[in-house]
């Protein structure tokens, strides 16, 4: 049997609470492309939500999957963000430097009967629109015929509604089973699942604030889940509107987003607060990105970021 059953207390977020606790916040890009004036936003955002806080912004590659990314990237991701102002608290982390503390994650869910070895392939799953609901629970992990065969390795879900307060969208869940099945924790390629490492990293560093696109609100109730799974205290989370492109898609690599200029620093900051709705510095106070930065952490407000889910940059 597997253990479903997370203490009740635990389920739920506390409605937004004051910030108490020092502020650690990060920016977590994953290196499939540089930075483009969408995950401007997100960096600019968690940046100046950190500072405004008098907390520390922390910077993380999320280079997990060596074969979907780029290493051009990884190197030029940091001087982009330099080319902005936008400098991080001590050393950047690299997840693709963590698989020991991963495995022993790993480790630690299976010793609580919360890991299950999974053979199910797409196409099986594909008849419940792809959501893994229970159906190898009954694996032993500890069988060898039930590994013996290339294998992800999942979380068991509970049947119950999961959510989270979030600072700009409010209240936001849904019931795992249905809305996302038992998320894959390590790929049965061989990669360690996003779900596992930014919870396990956002732990390990102490990250009590997360601000990050609206594309991963969704991911947000699993994520509490497994925070609980592991006696993990929860962040608050800060999701920010997507930036579109002209043809309404969200600006990503995949769209061929153009990366930023790093011509035009000041030009790509203001364009990012303005896309935030935050308020402009006046000319004279928008000569250098350091002047910039310094007003707009001075005037932040959240309250002024559109709720809506995306905008057009
Ligand atoms: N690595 C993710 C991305 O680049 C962000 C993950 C997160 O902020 O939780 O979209």
């Amino acid at each position: 049997m597997l253990l479903r059953d997370i203490p009740n207390g635990q389920q739920r977020q506390p409605i937004f609470m004051s910030i108490n606790r020092p502020y650690i916040g990060r920016f977590a890009p994953t290196p499939s492309g540089p930075l483009h004036q969408g995950s401007l936003v997100a960096a600019l955002a968690s940046y100046l939500d950190a500072h405004h806080h008098r907390g520390k912004w922390l910077l993380r590659m999320e280079d997990l999957d060596p074969p979907r990314e780029d290493r051009a990237a990884s190197e030029l991701i940091p001087q982009q963000l330099l080319a902005h102002g936008l400098k991080w608290h001590g050393a950047m982390t690299y997840q693709s430097h963590n698989h020991r503390r991963y495995q022993e994650t790993l480790a630690q869910l299976k010793g609580k009967n919360l890991l299950f070895p999974c053979t199910c392939s797409r196409k099986m799953l594909a008849a419940q629109a792809g959501l893994h609901q229970g159906d190898c629970h009954s694996l032993d992990p500890d069988q060898p015929t039930a590994t013996a065969r290339p294998h992800a390795w999942r979380l068991p879900v509970s049947d119950e509604v999961w959510w989270c307060e979030d600072r700009v969208y409010g209240h936001y869940g849904h019931n795992l089973m249905n809305a996302v099945g038992d998320p894959v924790l390590k790929r049965k390629d061989g990669p360690y699942a996003y779900q596992l490492a930014v919870v396990v990293d956002d732990h390990d560093a102490g990250i009590n604030q997360v601000v990050r696109g609206l594309d991963l609100l969704d991911n947000t109730p699993r994520q509490l889940y497994l925070m609980a799974c592991l006696d993990y205290e929860p962040p608050q989370y800060l999701h920010l509107p997507l930036m579109l492109n002209p043809a309404g898609q969200k600006l990503s690599k995949q769209n061929k987003a153009r990366a930023l200029d790093l011509s035009t620093p000041l030009q790509n900051l203001l364009s990012a607060l303005r896309f935030l709705q935050q308020p402009l510095p006046p000319a004279e106070l928008s000569e250098h990105t350091q002047q910039i930065l310094d007003w707009a952490i001075r005037h932040w407000r959240v309250a002024a970021i559109p709720p809506h889910r995306a905008g057009v940059m």
